[in-house]
């Protein structure tokens, strides 16, 4: 496609998100928002041919985010559109860091409500209102974004009204293009249904979606965006297979050319064994041999007994059938002829989290479950930990495994998803940094297990799996650069 005229030297960003930390975290999708778009803003122009991106975030005005924010300042006052009457609606902006963050405040995110209820037609009615009066707010600000990018099912209506403005020629939206990134496929937000008619958001009549998703946000926002990212390479090509598409795989099929994966960075600040201060003993690559202080802590903490010869398992996990942690349980107990030592932290299902007590009844002298969330207790454990068990069945990108490998304790997972672009186990071309294995069968995980073990007793290759992980580069700077180039490829070529 020609170009009808060149790429300006400042593209703008109003980047959509439910959470962005610091100011509100549930999951991994807050930290990803949370430092995205800095990262993006950060480039260093070298690497973008002297360009930059004027990235800014829209969060929902969340009561625990009111109750954080000293002085949010007013910047707009508008009404919503609504079937049944207009919804008065107020914007805040903060700056956090180099970042301004514009909250969206009105009745249907309410002022108490946590981020998310679990009950899908409230969330339904405050995203769907959120993700539209998000888009508002750029015309009220007299901001025109150059692209609109959307994170989840959330804020995927942004991307489907905004389809609907071009369409009917809207001239402030004219050349605004949009990104939708996909962090969670299954979370589709089913059952928004209900919400969306009272928004005036009918069934598509589309064929190329099926039938039951044509009111859903995310296939609505999947079937306006003009690029979709995954969050990893892997995950782009496992959604389109029926194991991983979660019944959109024929849809995603046609519409895999403009489907990408960039990998999430991890915040290299935060995450710094050298610097942590959660730990008892600091410690980097060249200071490896004092890591053991945190191991032998930890298991003091537990009331484990030490002994350098015996493994340390580790598992932090959102306690939830997609994380494999049954598989974990099993696999443990098949190996219980061999020596280890494990130390499970999470909360959730409560099946799950039952059957981690009771894998603690049966071997009390050498696992622990901690049934909490606990976010310097995980520091303390990636750091005095040998191995991090993340069996998960599926895993969109996934940050515990480079986080594990920052802190030098090897990842055992499943060979899935971001799991399989961050960790190498006897790959061609790259160093090995973790063990893997494919099937989803405890069996499978146990042979994997087996072979960490064995090669935790040569020293010498536990120390270099260890500094392969060290080194490895999960910063944002790789990523926030791939989707820079993104966002020019789309300006510049869909026009
Ligand atoms: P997901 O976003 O699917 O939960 P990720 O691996 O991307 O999985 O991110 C999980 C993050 O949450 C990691 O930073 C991990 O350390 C943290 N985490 C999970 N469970 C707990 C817990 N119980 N206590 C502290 N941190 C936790």
């Amino acid at each position: 496609m020609p170009t009808h005229s060149s790429l300006p030297s400042t593209l703008r960003i109003l980047f959509l998100a439910s959470e962005a930390a610091p100011l509100i975290k549930v999951g991994g999708l807050g930290d990803v928002a949370g430092s995205l778009p800095s990262a993006l803003r950060m480039i260093p122009g070298n690497l973008i041919e002297g360009r930059s991106l004027d990235v800014r975030l829209v969060i929902p005005y969340h009561g625990e985010v009111a109750r954080k924010l000293l002085d949010p300042q007013p910047v707009a006052s508008f009404l919503v559109n609504h079937p049944n009457g207009p919804i008065p609606t107020r914007a805040f902006v903060t700056q956090v860091g180099d970042v301004p963050v514009y909250m969206i405040e009105g009745a249907p995110i309410g002022t108490e409500a946590p981020v998310y209820t679990g009950d899908n037609y409230i969330d339904g009615l405050k995203y769907a209102y959120f993700s539209l009066a998000a888009v508002e707010l750029a015309r009220h600000l007299n901001w025109q974004p150059d692209i609109l990018h959307a994170n989840d099912w959330h804020t995927a209506l942004s991307v489907f009204t905004l389809a609907k403005q071009r369409l009917s020629r809207d001239p402030f939206f004219a050349q605004t293009r949009s990104v939708l990134s996909i962090h969670n496929l299954p979370f589709m937000g089913a059952g928004a249904e209900r919400a969306l008619d009272e928004f005036g958001i009918h069934p598509v009549r589309d064929s190329r979606l099926p039938e039951w998703a044509r009111q859903f946000p995310l296939p609505l926002g999947l079937l306006a965006a003009d690029r979709i990212v995954a969050v990893s390479p892997t995950y782009a090509q496992e959604i389109l297979t029926p194991e991983f598409g979660c019944g959109l795989q024929d849809f995603l099929i046609s519409r895999s050319s403009i489907i990408s994966g960039i990998l999430n960075g991890l915040d290299q600040e935060s995450w710094d064994p050298t610097r942590d201060n959660a730990l008892v003993q600091r410690f980097g690559i060249e200071t490896l041999d004092q890591r053991e202080e945190n191991k032998k802590a930890l298991l003091q903490e537990f009331d484990l007994p030490y002994d350098p010869k015996i493994p340390l398992l580790i598992l932090i996990s959102r306690m939830d059938q997609q994380k494999g942690i049954d598989l974990a349980l099993e696999s443990l107990a098949q190996a219980a002829n061999h020596s280890w030592q494990a130390i499970l932290l999470g909360t959730g299902d409560p099946i799950i989290e039952s059957a981690c007590r009771s894998l603690q009844a049966q071997f009390p002298d050498r696992v622990r479950a901690a049934i909490r969330f606990d976010t310097r207790l995980s520091r303390r454990m990636y750091a005095g930990g040998d191995i991090l068990l993340m069996p998960s069945r599926y895993e969109p990108c996934g940050l515990a495994q480079m986080i594990g490998m920052r802190y030098g304790c090897v990842p055992l997972a499943r060979s899935t998803g971001g799991l399989r672009d961050t960790i190498f186990d006897g790959a061609k071309d790259r160093p090995n940094n973790g063990f893997l294995f494919e099937e989803v069968k405890a069996e499978a995980l146990t042979q994997a297990m087996l072979r960490s073990f064995d090669r935790y007793k040569d020293r010498e290759a536990w120390h270099q799996l260890q500094v392969n992980g060290m080194t490895q580069d999960f910063s944002w700077e790789k990523s926030a650069v791939q989707y820079a180039n993104l966002y020019f490829d789309l300006w510049e070529n869909q026009r």
